[in-house]
């Protein structure tokens, strides 16, 4: 049993085959998937989706589309944001954090969603989905004022001591396709190192495509169905078996998540 801990099911990506992905991801082990909207427009089609296919769904504002002549949300989303996630409840905030690297978005206005919804977090009592990205000690100075409990950092890349903070903190680091690549050396370490019980897999999906699907950046779709193979290809350097790894993190997907969140992919989904 494999789950994809970050997904971006309802990606323009996905529009022509959706059903035959989560029926494929199915075929392939992948017993649960956390899909992510990042944006309020995206919310409807996301509770559509975790009909219909059984995502977990998680409500949040992503750091990109937040101010800049890029983004477009405006502070009231916040609001609507709070309704959606008292009416349906999710089984996490996300994908919420700060974005360092990215132009055009203004870092203050970044700083005020993401402490926002980490309120939010805190007042639901739900882990949240991290965006990391050249904002790792930011992030951590808020949640350590703003304690929610715990979740996924998702992409993860930043220092051993950086990771050793985030785990005590209750998040688990996310991997993925990035991590299948020989030269991603510094994201390959920490997956070798950080505790078993402090890692989960995600795809990012449609984008962070493995190694088996072209050259680092490429841009080709990574798709949920590729996580037991990216799981496969990660499974040897922590010295496991494929079915151990998914095994644990597994574990440690529901544990962070709360067991009766995880509801599975369904048959015959369409
Ligand atoms: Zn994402």
């Amino acid at each position: 049993m494999w789950i994809d801990t970050h997904c971006h099911l309802d990606a323009p990506e996905f529009d022509a085959d959706r059903a035959q992905v989560v029926e494929r991801a199915r075929a392939a082990g992948v017993s649960a998937i956390v899909n992510l909207p990042g944006h309020v427009d995206h919310f409807e089609a996301a509770r559509e989706s975790g009909r219909r296919y059984g995502c977990i769904t998680g409500y949040g504002i992503h750091p990109m589309w937040v101010a800049g002549p890029s983004g477009h949300s405006r502070r009231e989303e916040i609001a609507v944001l709070a309704e959606w996630i008292a009416r349906e409840r999710p089984a996490l905030v996300g994908e919420i954090g700060l974005d360092g690297f990215v132009p055009d978005t203004d870092p203050a206005e970044q700083e005020h969603f993401f402490v926002e919804q980490l309120k939010l977090a805190r007042r639901f009592a739900l882990p949240v989905s991290l965006h990391v990205r050249r904002s790792q000690d930011r992030l951590l100075y808020h949640l350590r004022r703003i304690r929610v409990p715990g979740g996924f950092a998702h992409a993860f890349n930043g220092s051993a001591q950086q990771a050793a903070e985030f785990v005590k903190l209750g998040f688990c680091l996310g991997f993925g396709g990035v991590a299948t690549f020989p030269q991603a050396r510094q994201i390959r370490r920490l997956f070798a190192e950080a505790p078993l019980e402090a890692i989960v897999l995600e795809t990012d999906a449609p984008d962070l495509a493995p190694a088996f699907l072209g050259t680092l950046g490429s841009g080709a779709r990574n798709s949920p169905e590729h996580l037991p193979a990216i799981g496969a290809l990660l499974a040897p350097l922590r010295g496991l078996s494929p079915e151990a790894l998914a095994e644990a993190t597994s574990a440690n997907a529901q544990r962070v998540l709360g067991v009766e969140a995880l509801c599975s992919v369904p048959r015959g989904a369409s």
